[in-house]
């Protein structure tokens, strides 16, 4: 799957969930709560595929799932820049310490495994829009 392909069927699934809440009239903190990991598990079994094996993509306590992927992701599907024999696909805009590209055989890709900043609830307060694609705007490049 392209990250293109990803992000496009993501934005559809994120928007089909806050719609869902606006209609019940639910607050900014309400609609942060419920895309709580262990609630995310529950009540939206196909947001992530994850999900069907409890599966954390991060170790937290308190994972939130509503700013998956990251905001600071930059992507290209057909090649940012050519370094050495390899081709750099993907980066971290704020270069996170706990951030790394990965080199899988002649692809450079961000490796975010280690970086849990999106997670956390307090960013997902600084950086909410009910439009997630707005918030990742600048993702995509
Ligand atoms: S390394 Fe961390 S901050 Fe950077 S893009 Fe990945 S998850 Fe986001």
């Amino acid at each position: 799957m392209s990250y293109t392909s990803w992000f496009e069927a993501h934005a559809a699934k994120h928007k089909t969930i806050v719609n869902k809440l606006q209609k019940q009239e639910f607050t900014k903190a309400q609609i942060i709560d419920y895309f709580d990991f262990e609630n995310m598990v529950q009540a939206e079994p196909d947001f992530c595929p994850l999900y069907a094996e409890h599966k954390k993509c991060h170790e937290m306590e308190s994972l939130n799932c509503y700013l998956c992927a990251c905001p600071n992701f930059r992507f290209k599907d057909d090649g940012l820049q050519k370094i050495e024999d390899k081709t750099q696909y993907s980066f971290c805009d704020i270069d996170s310490k706990d951030g790394a590209q990965g080199i899988y055989g002649e692809s450079i890709h961000q490796d975010c495994s280690k970086c849990s900043v999106p997670h956390h609830r307090s960013y997902v307060e600084k950086h909410f829009d009910l439009d997630w694609k707005k918030v990742m705007q600048k993702c995509v490049l």
